[in-house]
Parts: C-alpha cells; structure tokens; sequence
C-alpha cells in the first residue's frame, strides 16, 4: 500500500514537473516574440548587429551640436587654461589633488569633494526621476564622442547609412580599404590626442608636454600607459560603440529604478499615432480610421541603439531626440501636427496631463538641499590653513632656569594656499616664550609642515597644573590661526 501512494506520488511529481517545463517554454516562446526579450543589436545566432544609423536632421539636432561642440572645445581646452599659476581644473588622482573651477581641494579637503561629488550624483538622479535619461544623448561624453566626433567622420568618409552598408558588404576592394584604412587612422589620431587631454587633467598640460618631448626613451612608462589608453578610447569607438550604453553603463542600467510614469522621457504618442498605416497621399487621413503614424521607419533608421521607440520607453533608448526631428519633418510632409514623438510622459500621453513632481522626486530634492546647505557650509568655513599643535608624546614637564616650567610640543601645519609661508609662533595667552628647535618652519603650497618648539611660562603665570595655553600662528606678522593646546606644571600647583 505504501509503496502504490509512493508511486503515485512520484508519478504526480513528474506529471507537475513535465507541466512546469512545457509552461515555461511556452512562455519563453511567447516572450521571445516580444521586443523586450531580444537585444536589437544580437542577431538570433547571438552575432552583433552593427547599426547604421541615418544622419539626423532637425532643430534638435541643431541644438544637440552646439552644445556638443561647446562641451568638445571645454574639453579640448580645459588643460591650458590657467587660474594663478595653476590649471583651472586638475584632477590629480594619484597625489589626491583636485583644482575645479580654479579651487584647490587638498588631500585635506577631500571630505569636500567627495560631498560634492554625492551632491552631484543626487542632482543627476533628481534630474532623471523628473526628465529622464536626457543627460546621456545630450550631455554624455560616449554620445558627444560617438555621434559628433566618430560618426561624423564616418559621415564624412563613407557617406550616409545607406552608402555605408553598401560598403560594408561589398567586396574588400582598393575604395573599401583605402575608406577603412583613412577612418580607422583619423580614429586612432583622435583617440591618441584626447587620450593626452585627459591625462592632462591628471598630471597637468606641462607635464604632458614634459613627456612627449622626452620620448619614450626618457617615459617608457607614461608612453606605454597613453598607447594603452588611446587603444582603449580607439576600441570603444571604433567598435564597441552604442554597446556602452545599452549593456555596459551603470547609469543605463540604472533608468529601470529611476524612471516612473511621470518621468518625461522621449516617447511615442500611441492614442494619436495608432493603429498605424501606410499613408496615402489620395486619402485624407482625418477620414479613416488610421492613426497618425504612417509606419515609416523615419524614427527608426536614425535611432543610435536600433530600436523602435513606438514599443515604448526601453533601457536602449538615450534620449537623444534623433526620432523626434524624424518623425517632425514626416509630420510637415503629411501635414500632421509635430510632436507625435515628443518629450512626455507615461502619464503626460495617456490622460494629457503633465505632472512631474511626485513624491521620490520632492524627497531627492529635500536631500539635495541638505547635501547643498552642508557643501556651502563647510565651504564657507574652509580656512587656508590648518593648523595642530600636540604635546610631543611620552613628555612632561622640565624645571626651565630658577622659576620657569617648560613643555615641549609638536606642530603640524596644512598650508592650503597657491604660495609658500614662513610660519612663527606667539604665546597669546598667558605671557610666556615659545623657542623653536631645529630651522625655522616654511610652510610648502599644498603640502604638511612640521616643526618642535619649546614653550616656557613662568610659575606666577601658571595657576594650576594644567593649564590652556592659545598660540598664534604667524605668517609674515599676519595671524593665520589661533590654537588651543595644555600646558603641564607640577601637582603642587594645585595647592596654592
Ligand atoms: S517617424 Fe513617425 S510616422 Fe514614421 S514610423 Fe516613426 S512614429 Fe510613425
Ligand atoms: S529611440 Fe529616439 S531618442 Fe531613443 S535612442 Fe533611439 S533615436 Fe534616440
């Protein structure tokens, strides 16, 4: 009997666990219709799919190159610009110091940066939770460098998508390798040159021209490191391309949390533009029962990550406006009203209303507020020195002449400031002698000085056995910083 229920329940397992599997391929067979489950730059076989995007055209796109070309020159002139002396931005990693906007933040200040740095961040997100991923076509350095600097030598070299697909399936003839050759030798060029910009921004333009007229033979590492880099930046560009953004970007990855229905995002007004048709220059479109979209393709061909943005908001999609000047100039030509691709939201195209704060975005920008409040107040009471004073360790006190006590001490001072300092010392309260030992204390630009000095107070100035003393901190006559620090006497001055 036992062993009939256990057979029976083996049997009904294997029935369940057949039911489970054939409901999963089902599933997956439907799902892998659905445009969601496929990357449209994976063929089937799993082989990339290289996109060939149209050249857009449009008033967005006009846009998109000035801000491009404004972003490119900042880029590209960045590292000559200087603000006394110094550059005007520095991004010195590896010795922890950074110049933004021509203010110096040492490795003392790096609490600074790293709290702006969150601020940022926090702004980004707010900027996303409310306007989408507008920053990655608009403002991200791959779109800038992929669409107005790669893509447009490509334009230039190969011609437009079509005249480029033509090339690549044809034959390697002598055009064929003479294009490729020329555009792959202007990439690697261009990458060389910006791999020396940014390095710029990370050792200084003096530097980086210290090391290029050297020779590798003087910096076989630095020139070893540039190749390196420019075949990193010539790799994404020339090859890796929209891949950046659809798999690679953290940020991209990140829309599918940030995003809600009334983020404003690129988008396709499906209640206006379906059911879509072929349009018919004879039939007055208003009459029929069809929608606005005419099943062109305008908006596709252009799209930089090869999708179709009428499926829908898609991690794919970087916001960068091409679809909308497409489906414009298609709109003027049926003479449809603009903007049946259009910056809105989820919320905006369903129920024609326009809300973007919600409750996510008032809590981010609460938290930026605060985060901008802190930065401003730290900033605000950043001093260009700092300053320490220790009583130098395992010391007491020292009987100093007939009436005199004596402590020594250790003094450490950050001077945050573009130039050097002589830095002396002044007992300012109570009366006594500092005695330096040793040379005396010149505080470098950007650097931590140190110095021991003796400190000695008479017994009629000292009330108990621990006593504050303040020092000020001298530079050419001028108080740069007051610190208080004990003064240690002997037990038997607490019985007076
Ligand atoms: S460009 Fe406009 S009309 Fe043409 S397919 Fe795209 S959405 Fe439809
Ligand atoms: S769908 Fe439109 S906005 Fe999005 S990436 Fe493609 S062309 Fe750009």
């Amino acid at each position: 009997m036992a062993k009939t229920i256990a057979k029976f329940f083996l049997k009904l397992s294997l029935y369940a666990i057949q039911l489970i599997i054939s409901n999963m391929s089902d599933e997956s067979k439907n799902k892998s219709s659905h445009f969601r489950d496929k990357l449209t730059t994976v063929s089937k076989e799993g082989k990339r799919v290289w996109v060939f995007p149209k050249k857009p055209k449009g008033k967005l796109y006009n846009y998109r190159k000035l801000v491009s070309a404004s972003l490119l020159i900042l880029l590209y002139v960045g590292p000559f610009i200087k603000y006394k002396g110094d550059p005007f931005f520095l991004l010195n990693v590896i010795e922890r110091k950074f110049i933004i906007f021509g203010v110096i933040f040492w490795p003392q200040d790096f609490h600074l940066l790293v709290l702006s740095i969150i601020s940022l961040l926090v702004f980004i997100i707010l900027f996303t939770v409310i306007f989408g991923r507008i920053f990655c076509g608009w403002v991200c350095p791959q779109t800038i460098f992929m669409e107005f600097v790669f893509r447009q030598i490509e334009y230039l070299i190969e011609g437009d998508y079509n005249k480029q697909k033509k090339l690549d399936r044809q034959d390697w003839t002598i055009e064929k390798v003479w294009k490729k050759s020329l555009k792959h030798i202007i990439f690697y060029t261009i990458s060389f040159i910006t791999a020396n910009t940014f390095l710029a921004y990370v050792i200084g333009i003096d530097e980086v021209f210290n090391i290029l007229s050297a020779g590798p033979v003087v910096y076989p590492a630095n020139f070893i490191a540039l190749i390196i880099f420019s075949g990193i930046f010539y790799f994404i560009f020339a090859f890796f391309r929209e891949q950046v953004c659809t798999i690679a970007c953290p940020y991209g990855r990140l829309q599918g949390v940030l995003l809600d229905e009334k983020s404003i995002v690129v988008a396709y007004d499906h209640k206006r533009g379906e059911p879509r048709g072929k349009h018919n220059p004879l039939e007055e479109r208003k009459k029929t029962t069809k929608g606005d979209c005419i099943d062109c393709s305008s908006c596709v061909v252009v799209c930089p990550t090869n999708i179709d943005i009428r499926n829908g908001t898609q991690l794919e999609c970087i916001n960068c406006t091409a679809c909308i000047d497409a489906c414009d100039a298609v709109m003027d030509r049926v003479n449809k009203p603009r903007g049946l691709i259009r910056f809105d939201s989820e919320k905006g195209i369903s129920e024609g209303n326009q809300t973007i704060f919600n409750a996510r975005a008032i809590a981010y920008s609460v938290l930026l507020t605060a985060l901008l409040v802190l930065v401003g107040t730290l900033f605000a009471l950043r001093t260009d020195f700092e300053t320490t004073i220790l009583r130098q360790r395992g010391t007491l006190f020292q009987e100093y002449g007939e009436d005199s006590y004596s402590n020594i001490y250790q003094l450490e001072v950050v001077n945050k400031t573009r130039k050097e300092h002589l830095v002396h010392l002044k007992l300012i309260h109570p009366e006594g002698e500092v005695i330096m030992m040793g040379d005396p204390i010149i505080a470098e630009k950007g650097e931590v000085s140190n110095g021991t000095f003796l400190t000695v107070i008479k017994l009629s100035n000292l009330k108990s056995s621990n006593t504050t003393l303040t020092f000020g901190i001298y530079s050419d006559d001028k108080l740069i910083d007051e610190y208080k620090v004990s003064f240690v006497g002997p037990n038997s001055l607490d019985k007076k």
